[in-house]
C-alpha cells in the first residue's frame, strides 16, 4: 500500500467507515487526513494549573482544585433527589452536586479523602458550587498530582455525535492520524523565514495545537499557524498586485495642465488638509508610471474625498482623456454634480450628468460629446455602465460608496477603454488597518486621516428614554432657529411590519409631545415606492420640512448643511459603524450640531460600550477599531469574500502585530526576489501555484 499521508481520505483511518467518512465531509468538511489535522481544538482543558477555592469565580471555563472532601449527603426525594458534597482547601470551602449516578459516587467518593477536582464553577442559590465535577484521588507518593495536561477539546454537532464522534471521539481520530502522518508533514514556510521569527517547525505546531505539553509550547504552536495563515493571504495579494501592475498598460498623466492649475491657483476656495495633499500627491505619482491604477481612498464622512477626486479628474483630462465619476444613487449623482459645478465654475471643463431619469434628448447629447471626444467629466448613476454609453478615451474611473457596488458592475466601466482606465475607488465606511490590508491588500490604499481645519465637532450626547423630555427640547431650540432634524428609527430585521410600527409610534407620540405649529415632517421608510422616497427626500432637502422621520434607508453621502440634529431612537439596535455613518448626515454646515443617542434604561454590556464609544469619539477609525473588538470581521460588511472568514485561528482584531509581519515579510521577500526564482524560494512559488485561500481575486480590475 502506497503511504499514508496528509491527503489520504479520511477513511484510511482505522474506524472511519463510510458513515463516519460521510458524516465527517457533511458536518465538517473534513475529506482528508490532512483536514482532519487542520481540525483544531476550539479550547483546553487546563490541567495543569490548580486552583484554591477563594479564587474561584463563574467566569472561568473550568478549574482544578486540590482539596478535601468533608462532607457527602444525599438530600431531596425522587426526581429531587441528588448528592451534596463539601469540599474544602485552605481558602474555604465549596459545595458539590450530583444529580446522577448517586448510588455509584456514594460507594466510590469517600468523606475525609482528599481528591483532584475538575470542573465548572457555577453559582447556586447565591453561592458558588460545581455540579458533576470529575474527582480523582490524590495519590501522595505519585510523582505527580492528576494528569497535568492541557486535554483538547473539539467542537463537534448532534449528527456527529451520534457517530461517537464527540469531542473524545475526534480526539482518538486525531491522535491516530498523527501517529500515520506526522512524521510525512512537510514545511510550508522556507527556513529562513522560519528562523528569522522563530516560528517552530509545521509537524511541530500541528503536533503541540493538538497534544500541546504546557502552555508555552501550545502558544508557540498557535503563533506558528496564525503567521502562516496570514502570510499565504499576503503572498497571493501582493503576487496579485504585482501581476496586475505588470499585466496591465496604463494611460499615463505626464502633464499637470492648464485646467487643473486654473482650478487650483483660482477656483479652490479652501486650503487643502496635509491630508489631501498627500493623496493627491500619491495618485500623480500612481498615474504617472504606465502602469493601471487601482486605488483605495479611505476617508470618514466630511473628510474632502470629492475635491481629491475631482483634481484627480482634472489630471485626467489635462491629458488629453475623459474621466467619470459613478455615485450609488440618483440624489448622490445629482449632489456631486451640482457640487462639482459650483467648484469649477462653467469654463474649466464640459461637465455632464447621467442617470435613469436624464432625458431622451439630453441622452443623445451626452453619447455624441462623449464620443466625439468633447465632454470631459460624466457624473452619473448605474447609468453610466450601460453598453450604450461610449468614451472617446476614457482615463480614470472614481467610484463613490464603492462598497454599493458589485465587482461586475466595476469591471464594465473597466472595459470601457482599450487602454483600461485608472481606477479610484472612495468610501466612507472607515474600516480598521488590518481589515484595509487584508480585504484590500492588492490596491494601493490611501487614507484621508484629517478633518478640514474649523469644522465644529459634532456633538454626542446618550438619553436614556426617561430624559426624552431634554430631546424634545434641543428639538425645539434647533428648529427654533430655523435648522433641521433627522429622527433615525431602527430597522428590524425580523420583522417590517414591527419597523413601521415603531416608526408610526414614534411620530403619534412626536405629535402629542411636541406640538409647534408650524413644522412639517419628511416620512421615508423601507415599504415606500423609491419614487416617493425620493420626494420626501428632495422636501427634506430643499427645507420644505423641518423634520426627516425615517428608518435607516436614509441615504449615505446625503448632503444637507441645514441639518443640525440627529436623533437616534433605540440606538442600542444599531451597529457602531452604522451610527457613525448616521451622525455623519450631520456636522456638514458652520453651525453646531449633535447627535442625540435614545435608548431603553436597560443597556447590555455591550450596548453600553457603542454609545459610549460613540459619545467619546467622532474618530471614523477609532470606531471601526472598536467595532471589529466587538464583532470580530464577520460581521462587518465587505468580509463575505476577502479571505478572512477562512482563517482559522489568525484574529484580525487581535492579530495586528503578527500580520503586520506576516505582510512587511512578503514585501520584502518580493523586493529582493520578485519573481520567487531563488531555490530558498521555490517552496513559496510552488506554494501559491497550490494554494488556494478562496479569495476574489477579481476584486476591482
Ligand atoms: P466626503 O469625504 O464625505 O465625501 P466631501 O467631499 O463631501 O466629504 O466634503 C465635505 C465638505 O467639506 C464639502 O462641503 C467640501 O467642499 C468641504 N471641504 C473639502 N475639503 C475641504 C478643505 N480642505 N477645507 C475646507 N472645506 C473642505
Ligand atoms: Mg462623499
Amino acid at each position: 500500500m502506497a503511504e499514508l499521508t496528509h491527503i489520504t481520505p479520511i477513511e484510511y483511518l482505522k474506524g472511519v467507515g463510510p458513515q463516519k467518512a460521510d458524516v465527517l465531509k457533511k458536518e465538517l468538511q473534513i475529506f482528508t487526513i490532512g483536514d482532519l489535522l487542520h481540525y483544531y481544538p476550539f479550547r483546553y482543558n487546563d490541567r495543569t494549573q490548580f486552583h484554591k477555592i477563594r479564587e474561584l469565580n463563574t467566569d472561568m471555563y473550568a478549574a482544578q482544585v486540590l482539596g478535601r472532601l468533608i462532607g457527602l449527603q444525599e438530600v431531596g426525594e425522587k426526581r429531587a433527589k441528588r448528592l451534596v458534597g463539601q469540599f474544602k482547601d485552605e481558602t474555604g470551602s465549596i459545595e458539590l452536586v450530583w444529580f446522577q449516578s448517586i448510588t455509584f459516587l456514594q460507594k466510590s467518593l469517600q468523606v475525609g479523602q482528599v481528591y483532584v477536582l475538575y470542573g465548572k464553577p457555577s453559582e447556586f442559590n447565591g453561592h458558588l458550587s460545581f455540579t458533576h465535577p470529575e474527582m480523582e484521588a490524590y495519590q501522595p507518593h505519585a510523582k505527580q498530582i492528576g494528569n497535568q495536561t492541557l486535554q483538547p477539546i473539539y467542537s463537534s454537532t448532534e449528527k456527529l455525535k451520534k457517530f461517537n464522534l464527540e469531542s473524545k471521539g475526534i480526539q482518538k481520530l486525531v491522535q491516530q492520524a498523527l501517529e500515520i502522518v506526522l512524521r510525512t508533514i512537510t514545511e510550508e514556510v522556507p527556513t529562513y523565514i522560519l528562523q528569522k521569527h522563530a516560528l517552530v517547525s509545521l509537524p511541530q505546531a500541528i503536533l503541540a495545537i493538538h497534544f500541546p505539553q504546557n502552555q508555552q509550547e501550545l502558544s508557540q504552536a498557535i503563533k506558528r499557524l496564525k503567521f502562516d495563515e496570514l502570510f499565504y493571504i499576503q503572498l497571493k495579494l501582493l503576487r496579485n498586485k504585482q501581476l496586475n501592475t505588470q499585466k496591465f498598460r496604463g494611460q499615463v498623466f505626464n502633464a499637470i495642465g492648464e485646467k487643473f492649475n486654473t482650478f487650483y491657483n483660482e477656483r479652490l476656495p479652501f486650503p487643502l488638509t496635509n491630508a489631501q495633499k498627500r493623496v493627491i500627491k500619491e495618485i500623480r505619482l500612481d498615474t504617472k508610471t504606465g502602469a493601471q491604477m487601482n486605488r483605495l481612498v479611505q476617508g470618514d464622512v466630511g473628510s474632502g474625498k470629492t475635491v481629491v477626486a475631482l483634481m484627480a479628474m482634472l489630471f485626467a483630462v489635462d491629458n488629453g482623456c475623459q474621466a467619470c465619476l459613478m455615485a450609488p444613487t440618483e440624489i448622490l449623482a445629482q449632489q456631486h454634480y451640482t457640487g462639482l459645478q459650483e467648484l469649477l465654475g462653467a469654463d474649466i471643463c464640459n461637465l455632464k450628468i447621467l442617470t435613469g431619469s436624464t432625458s431622451a434628448k439630453q441622452r443623445r447629447i451626452i453619447h455624441e460629446e462623449l464620443e466625439n471626444g468633447t465632454l470631459d467629466i460624466l457624473i452619473g448613476t448605474h447609468a453610466l455602465i450601460e453598453d450604450k454609453v461610449k468614451f472617446k478615451n476614457l482615463g480614470l474611473v472614481v467610484i463613490d460608496e464603492q462598497h454599493r457596488f458589485g465587482v461586475e458592475q466595476r469591471a464594465k466601466l473597466w472595459r470601457k477603454n482599450t487602454i483600461p482606465p485608472h481606477m479610484l475607488v472612495m468610501t466612507a465606511t472607515p474600516i480598521p488597518r488590518t481589515l484595509a490590508m487584508t480585504m484590500y491588500g492588492d490596491l494601493d490604499i490611501s487614507v484621508i486621516d484629517e478633518l478640514p481645519a474649523g469644522r465644529k465637532p459634532i456633538k454626542t450626547v446618550h438619553f436614556f428614554e426617561s430624559s426624552r423630555l431634554r430631546m424634545f427640547g434641543l428639538m425645539r431650540e434647533e428648529i427654533a432657529k430655523g435648522r433641521q432634524v433627522y429622527i433615525v428609527f431602527p430597522l428590524i430585521k425580523e420583522s417590517e411590519k414591527l419597523d413601521l410600527l415603531y416608526l408610526e409610534a414614534g411620530l403619534e407620540n412626536l405629535q402629542v409631545e411636541f406640538p409647534l405649529p408650524d413644522y412639517r415632517i419628511s416620512i421615508v421608510h423601507g415599504k415606500m415606492p423609491a419614487k416617493d422616497k425620493d420626494f420626501e427626500m428632495q422636501r427634506f432637502v430643499k427645507g420644505e420640512t423641518q423634520i426627516m422621520v425615517a428608518t435607516t434607508v436614509i441615504e449615505v453621502g446625503v448632503n444637507v448643511p441645514n441639518a443640525s440634529v440627529m436623533i437616534i431612537e433605540n440606538s442600542e439596535r444599531f451597529g457602531l459603524s452604522q451610527l457613525h455613518q448616521l451622525r455623519g448626515r450631520v456636522g456638514r454646515g458652520a453651525e453646531q450640531s449633535y447627535c442625540v443617542l435614545m435608548s431603553s434604561n436597560k443597556l447590555s454590556k455591550e450596548g453600553r460600550l457603542r454609545l459610549e464609544t460613540m459619545v467619546r469619539t467622532n474618530d471614523g477609525f477609532e470606531i471601526s477599531e472598536v467595532d471589529l473588538q466587538l464583532r470580530g470581521p464577520g460581521d462587518i460588511s465587505g468580509t463575505q469574500q476577502s479571505g478572512i472568514l477562512d482563517l482559522k485561528l489568525a484574529n484580525l482584531a487581535t492579530d495586528q502585530a503578527l500580520l503586520a509581519e506576516a505582510r512587511e515579510t512578503v514585501i520584502a521577500i518580493f523586493k529582493e526576489d520578485p519573481e520567487l526564482s531563488s531555490p530558498e524560494n521555490a517552496l513559496l512559488k510552488r506554494q501559491l501555484q497550490r494554494k488556494n485561500t478562496g479569495i476574489a481575486w477579481d476584486k476591482i480590475s
